[in-house]
């Protein structure tokens, strides 16, 4: 089934904005803007997944480099296309660094940014297509591509955030992962410093996976450190 690609516009000159969000929309994207880096942040940690980034480097507030940097940090994996009035700003060196897959440089003309969006996307359904599509682990399994997960055969109701949580944990088995890690990658822009939404969370997913809160058979909290989901069920 086809679905809606969702572009990411961020800039913050409407001149350019608007004619542009209005052209893509034609093209059959869905796009957000956001017209500064923290707005950039919070709809890509939104509900909707981006499937692209357009992001100009000269933001009011954050550098769009350290935006880029932030993306990737909380899990992006679409392309990022940076837009820039100066070429010398984003040598290929600094774009990679920071996580940005490509550039065009201001004044661009539609046809050329159309063509970058659509290789990059291309080249990321390449690369999507060949990602693991299933995790299966001590009785847990997860559809990646379906967002759904089951228990032991029988699918369980997660929310959005309890989904991302727990394909993380599954995917890292036997590993732990650190607060840190997981705010970052499943909250990502909206982590502002407080982990005890991750505390209540890992507290719904146990009641969900049929873990007792005394002896969790599925994930170990190391204290101070994070959460382990173990790989084998012990008794
Ligand atoms: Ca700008």
């Amino acid at each position: 089934m086809e679905r809606v690609t969702h572009l990411l516009l961020v800039e913050d000159d409407s001149a350019i904005s608007e004619p542009l969000s209005r052209a893509l929309g034609r093209e059959g994207y869905a796009v957000t803007r956001a017209a500064c880096g923290r707005d950039a942040l919070i709809a890509a940690a939104g509900d909707v997944p981006v499937d692209f980034v357009i992001l100009d480097l000269g933001l009011p507030d954050i550098d769009g480099l350290e935006v880029c940097r932030r993306l990737r940090k909380g899990g992006l994996e679409a392309p990022v296309l940076i837009l820039t009035a100066r070429a010398d700003e984003v040598d290929a060196v600094v774009g990679l660094d920071a996580g940005a897959d490509d550039y065009v440089t201001k004044p661009f003309r539609l046809g050329e940014l159309q063509a970058r969006i659509r290789a990059l996307l291309r080249r990321a359904q390449v690369v999507e297509e060949a990602a693991p599509e299933e995790l299966s682990v001590n009785g847990v399994s997860i559809d990646v591509a379906a967002r759904r997960a089951f228990v032991d055969g029988e699918e369980i109701s997660l929310s959005a955030k309890e989904y991302d949580l727990l394909r993380v944990l599954v995917r890292e088995a036997g590993s732990v992962v650190t607060r840190d890690d997981l705010m970052r990658e499943v909250w990502g822009a909206e982590w502002w410093g407080s982990t005890k939404t991750l505390d209540m969370h890992v507290s719904w997913l146990r009641r969900k996976l049929g873990d007792e809160a005394t002896s969790p058979r599925r994930i170990t909290t190391v204290r101070g450190v994070g959460f382990r989901f173990e790989n084998e069920q012990t008794d």
